[in-house]
């Protein structure tokens, strides 16, 4: 073990304060009488390049700190992208997008439903694409200059719930329905995402599904099922 002192709160508030990331916003009442101080994020202090990798589209954003979209733009997702040429169509974008930046870019976030290293800097497997240990964000990075992250897609939309929608229940359960159906279960202090398997809970001898399996619950409600009963129709 590592004995390594972990920084307080207070340690890493006020190195938050010196960077200008955060701001005071006075005191706030509790019931045990304790008055803590309300932080907030500095909207413009930075801002973040984020691209949501998806079966269909793939989406390049460019957004302050409070979420504001400063630019946007969309592809459509090849069927069976290469790593390689997909990966530079990725960074051709990202670096399109910084180009638009008002202040400094704190770095590039890509939402996937690949299985990604516990570094976030490799795509491990794709469910549904032949990627193998694809070291994506280094790639992005060695090229961009700016720190990239990869992050399973539905972690980041409940991060984004609990940031945004104000969701602060202390465990929910997230089911995100779209060309797949996918889920997280959050705890209380961790996100579990990546070994969700809702969409692929057996149900019925519906059909074959996209994952291989039989009567998967996506054979009748996922997007792509839908798409195929009814031709044309894109969810
Ligand atoms: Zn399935």
């Amino acid at each position: 073990m590592l004995d390594l002192n972990k920084p307080s709160t207070s340690e890493i508030v006020e190195q938050l304060l010196i960077e200008g990331l955060v701001e005071e916003q006075g005191k706030v009442a509790t019931s045990n009488g304790r008055r803590p101080t309300a932080l907030s994020l500095v909207s413009d202090a930075r801002l973040v390049l984020g691209v949501d990798m998806g079966s269909r589209t793939t989406t390049f954003l460019l957004a302050d700190l409070q979420g504001k979209i400063l630019r946007f733009e969309r592809l459509p997702t090849p069927l069976q992208p290469q790593p390689k040429q997909w990966g530079e169509t990725i960074i051709r974008t990202c670096m399109k997008l910084t180009k638009f930046a008002t202040t400094e870019i704190a770095g590039i976030a890509i939402s996937t439903s690949a299985s990604v290293s516990p570094d976030g800097q490799s795509i491990v497997s794709h469910e549904y694409w032949d990627w193998k240990d694809i070291p994506l964000a280094k790639a992005i990075e060695v090229h961009t200059k700016l720190p990239t992250l990869l992050v399973h897609h539905v972690q980041a939309m409940v991060e984004a719930e609990r940031w945004f929608g104000k969701e602060q229940s202390n465990n929910f359960l997230y089911i995100n329905w779209g060309e797949h159906i996918a889920s997280a279960f959050y705890n209380g202090s961790s996100i579990m995402a990546e070994k969700s398997r809702f969409g692929h809970l057996p149900i019925a001898p519906t059909g074959l599904c996209r994952c291989g399996g039989i009567g998967c619950l996506e054979t009748v409600s996922a997007g792509w099922a839908l798409s195929e009963k009814h031709q044309g129709l894109s969810v």
